[in-house]
């Protein structure tokens, strides 16, 4: 039997170890890929030391979120797909038949798992039994149905991290931002943040207005496009004010609220006060708090609040074509590369939350 090095949770609140395990074999519909990269976010050290609401899988479980390599074996009904090709795999384990998905919505399938980290409900274990293996790992089994093909623009750090680029991708089309859009980016300095600004400009959002806390990052932000991509610190300025001398008194299109769990909402209600009629408020925040918001408002001037989370297979091809094509420039974000032997390290460094321009991964091979 063949073996690898594959990182484990065993116990939760440990640190991970390095295991030798079997290599993954294959099976009809799925394929066997060698991790050249696999993405760490801060949300790891919450859900690996046990103090979460999600439902995980058995231990010791193999972990590890946003895997990318090469296919190194098909299995016999798998098409489209060849041995050497590289991918990303979008974590997202779907069942393809439950009302959400066979309506087009797998992101809310109601048997939705996040292969190497955890299921959204107790019945949704069972998909991360039936694909055990994560990303902290030399091989891992997918489904063909999952892959993104990576054309040779996109590095595997960078498709490691699609998992946030892909959320913030999907949210700004949840927000129908458009050319000419006027958007609002609550929580700019952020990991989702940066990757949504690179996402607006693509779709031609001509005024980008960022809040953040990072000025540094909003910097790097402004450079990006010096006439499209406008900041401000948080604190600085009173924000409904500030968004509306940068749209000419009327307000923003669409906000995208990106802040993390714990933020004030308050930035949250300013920004919405501070939006167009008909604005859309996109959410792909943990904010916990309830808003105060004021339904007769939504109803005399038609706002929409909405929901977000992750992103489909299909919206990772359009990025994939999108840095292909050179539209969208990733060499911006700069990778922290950890060998497989010190994922822990690379768990730790995430805890500071350097997000923005910079891209913890583990590269399994080095
Ligand atoms: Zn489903």
């Amino acid at each position: 039997m063949n073996m690898m090095r594959a990182a484990r949770l065993h116990t939760f609140g440990e640190a991970l170890r390095v295991d030798t395990v079997p290599v993954p074999q294959v099976r009809r519909h799925d394929v066997i890929v060698k991790v050249r990269a696999c993405g760490v976010i801060p949300n790891m050290n919450r859900i690996f030391s046990g103090i979460s609401h999600h439902d995980m899988p058995p231990l010791p479980a193999s972990v590890g979120l946003d895997a990318a390599g090469e296919i190194t074996e098909i299995g016999e009904d798998v098409f489209d797909f060849k041995v050497g090709d590289r991918v990303y795999i979008n974590p997202l384990l779907t069942c393809g038949s439950c009302h959400y998905c066979s309506s087009g919505r797998p992101t809310i399938c109601s048997y939705g798992a996040f292969r190497g980290y955890f299921a959204f409900s107790p019945q949704a274990v069972r998909m991360l039994t039936d694909y055990p293996h994560g990303g902290f790992a030399e091989y891992t089994r997918a489904p063909a149905r999952d892959l993104v093909r990576l054309p040779d623009e996109i590095t595997f750090e960078q498709a490691a991290r699609f998992g946030y680029l892909g959320t913030a991708y999907a949210a700004l089309q949840r927000g129908e931002v458009k050319p000419g859009s006027w958007l609002v980016i609550n929580g700019i300095t952020g990991t989702l943040g940066v990757g949504a600004t690179h996402w607006a400009l693509a779709m031609g959002a001509t005024r980008i207005l960022g809040l953040g806390r990072n000025r540094e990052v909003m910097q790097q932000l402004k450079a990006l496009a010096p006439r499209r991509v406008h900041t401000l610190a948080l604190g600085d300025q009173p924000i409904e004010d500030w968004i509306r001398a940068h749209t000419d008194g009327v307000g923003a299109d669409v906000l995208l609220d990106c802040t993390g769990r714990g933020s004030a909402m308050s930035t949250t209600v300013d920004a919405i006060e501070a939006l167009k009629e008909g604005g859309i408020t996109v959410n792909v925040s943990a904010l916990l708090d309830p808003l105060p918001i004021k339904p007769a408002k939504f109803m005399d001037t038609q706002l929409q609040y909405r929901g977000s989370n992750w992103f489909s297979v299909a919206q990772g091809h359009e990025m994939a074509e999108l840095v292909r094509a050179g539209v969208v420039d990733l060499s911006t974000i700069k990778p922290q590369i950890y060998p497989l032997s010190q994922v822990n390290d690379a768990l730790e460094a995430v805890k500071s939350r350097p997000g923005g321009f910079t891209n913890i991964v583990v590269a399994p091979d080095q």
